[in-house]
């Protein structure tokens, strides 16, 4: 049989980290001792009481159809979040509730871009942004940064790269995959630019409690009515309570915006799953104690994989402010990022992920989601591979 696949599905890159993963995968399950830095989650368990309120749910019968932008609960819940944590008042006709923060950044680029429309993409990215950019048939335009600025734009970069087609903005600190944390001096910088010009700034914050260093964030959306109006707030459940699994996130956004999305979700997905969302409203009002305690363990494996990354030949590495990645510089092993991973797979087992996914060919994305034995054990292997290549 002979498929037509569309234009639109057939121009999407195919996972890079998919691949390294899958092979890891396949020689874990032969019984080899692969030692893996790929994980894009925590390591960390839901907490019980998160757990606790969707069984219950479950067991009480809440397996209906709910609003298809999330229950009223839920949306309340969270716009108790953004004005408690942000100072942020949004309505709850505002917030809309979708299957994940990926959800929810496509439903916004699929509500506000077309044909013809530019989207501003900082590399290194999250891999999803440009293939859903192209997926809403805009054009993604990408900014290069390199470990010198801390991989964070500047507002030259950004102010050359607004033509009158440019329609969004993408900025998302924490940074998947650079662990990088602008300074609130920096995000009004950005969103100052993007309010003169009038373009739309989509703020992925779903790391936006794991800081380090004394680090603080400040959403661009709270610099002024003006900055405001600009803004959608990205966010979800996934990083900060471990729940990556429940297909919860959400979003704020301007009132039209919002209505906007809300229409999209309604005839793709409709609601996320009922139960869940109940979990959901447990995590946002309920104990919040498990975060410090999971950020010391953070803390502490990112400090000590950082220090014994720079002890290694050929490699050199910034330090993370915040989420759980680090993403060290591999351009002096004469390697390119996907034949380092796999000779580094091969020949160490040891998975990372390259950076070339990420739009960045001189890195790997190492995640320290993982226990501190295992990144001793991976570093340690790590050390040994990079030694025979950089005599
Ligand atoms: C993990 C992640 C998300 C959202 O993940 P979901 O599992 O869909 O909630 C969004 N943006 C970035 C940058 C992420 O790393």
């Amino acid at each position: 049989m002979n498929y037509k696949i569309s234009q639109r599905a057939a121009s999407l890159a195919p996972s890079l980290t998919l691949a390294i993963d899958s092979k890891a995968k396949a020689m874990k399950a032969a019984g080899e001792d692969v030692v893996g830095f790929g994980a894009g989650e925590p390591d960390f368990d839901t907490p019980q009481h998160i757990k606790d309120a969707a069984a219950k749910a479950l067991a009480g019968g809440f397996t209906k159809y709910t609003p298809s932008s999330g229950i009223p609960e839920l949306r309340e819940a969270i716009a108790e979040k953004f004005k408690r944590e942000n100072g942020l008042i949004y309505k709850p006709s505002q917030i809309i509730v979708s299957c994940g923060g990926k959800h929810s950044c496509y439903n916004v680029i699929l509500a506000t871009c077309e044909a013809g429309d530019e989207v501003i993409i900082p590399a290194p990215y999250w891999l999803s942004y440009p293939e859903m950019v192209k997926l809403a048939g805009a054009k993604p335009v990408i900014l290069t940064t390199t470990d010198k600025t801390e991989f964070k734009v500047t507002p030259e970069q950004l102010r050359a790269a607004i033509t009158p087609n440019t329609r969004l903005f993408v900025l998302n600190s924490p940074s998947n995959p650079t662990g990088s944390v602008y300074t609130p001096e920096e995000v009004k910088a950005l969103g100052d630019i993007c309010v003169e010009k009038g373009v739309l700034i989509m703020s992925d914050e779903i790391y936006e409690h794991l800081l380090y260093d004394g680090a603080k964030v400040k959403s661009v959306a709270s610099f002024s009515q003006a900055h405001y109006d600009h803004t959608i707030i990205v966010h979800g459940l996934a990083k900060a309570y471990s729940m990556t699994g429940w297909r919860l996130g959400f979003l704020a956004a301007p009132e039209p915006i919002a209505k906007a999305i809300d229409a999209v979700q309604s005839h793709s997905t409709s609601n996320p799953t009922s139960f869940a969302q109940k979990g959901g409203v447990a995590a946002l009002t309920g104990s919040q104690e498990h975060l410090p305690l999971w950020l010391a363990e953070y803390d502490k494996r990112r400090r000590y994989a950082h220090a014994k990354l720079n002890t290694m030949p050929g490699i050199t590495c910034v330090n993370a402010k915040g989420a759980f990645y680090l993403f060290p510089n591999i351009s002096k092993t004469g390697l390119k990022s996907a034949e380092f991973c796999a000779r580094l797979l091969e020949q160490e087992k040891v998975a990372a992920v390259p950076g070339i996914a990420f739009g960045a060919d001189d890195y790997i994305r190492l995640s320290y989601a993982t226990s501190l034995a295992n990144i001793e054990k991976g570093l340690e292997r790590m050390d040994k591979f990079c030694k025979a290549l950089v005599k």
